[in-house]
């Protein structure tokens, strides 16, 4: 009880601070420590990437420049990619632990520990960058996020976004829900907990093995990221149906954590400092992907892509699946299911606003 009144106070201090300190007034006591001061001190940060990953990994790298900017250089942390310091996927233990002061990853790793950390990273048919950052920010979704992480002694940021997924490549065309059965494709997360009720026999395959899986007949399907990333592991020389959406990640918040001990130990100043600096990383690697992936889909359609969207069937079955699934879920968790039902409600009204304006400049300007 003490921690969860913590966070929330904390939350309160962090959310509030920008607009306060916009009207040029104190802060004021964000909670225990407090106080200005610069003294030095050296963090580690764990991340659930590769270097290879460099727009995602990037954002970690950001966020310290960043901080050490704004500290004079008294603040540093040190960025370790996944399974230098620790397994790539036990990044939110090792924070939690202690083990290094924050990480960066995708909360869906975890949903062995609690089912409800899918809606930090992003779940099948839910919500876009743009409607996920206004639901953190401004819909009440970080701070139920927080709720749940207060039980791992973390709090958690927004730290960057992939944007909408693409949905990957297939050796062969699949047109028809029965298409999908028996179908061997690499797919994590919640988005292959979905296609497996669909029937695809779901692979789980790390990014370093994607390729010589698919080129040796081992997997008939995978998906990766988007066109950057994708082309970079060379999926288009040995698959050449390219399809969209990533129905399964419409977008994919990645966060950082920071332990809350450790957060608890900075002086005011660094945490709001630290604060900002994630928010920065969060604009930036979105701004990233969304600046690289035109060029790589060109480059893909120029040497021979076919690229195309998924059929109304299979969207509609996965749509259904999905629905299913989530309420599944929810009756059995009630965190889940208040979770769930702010998400829906949240993305439903977005939804309503996204198709108005946005949509009909989007569809009479594209070339
Ligand atoms: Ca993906």
């Amino acid at each position: 009880m003490k921690r969860r009144s913590f966070v929330k106070k904390t939350t309160a201090g962090v959310v509030g601070a920008g607009i306060v300190a916009g009207c040029g007034s104190d802060s004021g006591d964000a909670g225990s420590g407090g106080g200005s001061s610069n003294p030095r001190v050296t963090w580690r940060l764990a991340s659930s990437f590769s270097r290879s990953l460099d727009t995602i990994y990037g954002a970690a790298e950001v966020l310290a420049e960043r901080v050490s900017a704004m500290t004079g250089g008294r603040f540093t942390i040190r960025c370790y990619p996944g399974g230098e310091l620790v397994p790539a996927l036990e990044v939110l233990g090792a924070t939690q632990s202690r083990t290094v002061h924050m990480g960066h990853t995708a909360s869906y790793y975890y949903v062995g520990k609690n089912p409800a950390l899918a809606f930090d990273t992003g779940v099948p048919f839910g919500l876009t960058a743009r409607q996920q950052n206004a639901w953190f920010y401004h819909g009440g979704g970080l701070e139920l996020m927080r709720s749940v992480f207060a039980d791992f002694n973390i709090l958690n940021f927004p730290g960057g976004n992939t944007g909408t997924q693409m949905g990957g490549w297939f050796r062969r065309p699949v047109e028809t829900a029965a298409d999908l059965r028996g179908l061997k494709m690499r797919i994590p997360a919640v988005g292959g907990q979905v296609m497996a009720r669909l029937g695809v026999n779901v692979q789980l395959i790390s990014g370093g093995e994607i390729y010589s899986a698919l080129e040796r007949g081992a997997i008939d399907a995978t998906e990766w990221v988007g066109p950057y990333d994708d082309e970079k592991l060379g999926l288009n020389k040995i698959a050449n149906h390219y399809y969209y959406p990533g129905w399964w990640e419409p977008s994919a918040n990645l966060s950082f954590y920071v332990n809350i001990d450790a957060w608890n130990e900075l002086p005011e100043n660094y945490r709001e400092i630290l604060a900002s600096a994630t928010a920065e990383a969060n604009v930036k690697m979105l701004a990233a992907y969304d600046a690289k992936n035109p060029a790589a889909l060109q480059r893909l359609i120029d040497g021979g892509t076919d690229v195309r969207p998924f059929s109304a069937e299979i969207l509609a079955a996965a749509k259904r699946e999905t629905d299913a699934y989530l309420d599944e879920n929810a009756a059995s968790d009630a965190k889940y299911a208040e979770i769930l039902n702010a998400y829906r409600a949240f993305g439903d009204a977005s939804r309503r606003w996204f198709a108005t304006a946005e949509r009909a400049y989007t569809e009479y300007t594209r070339p």
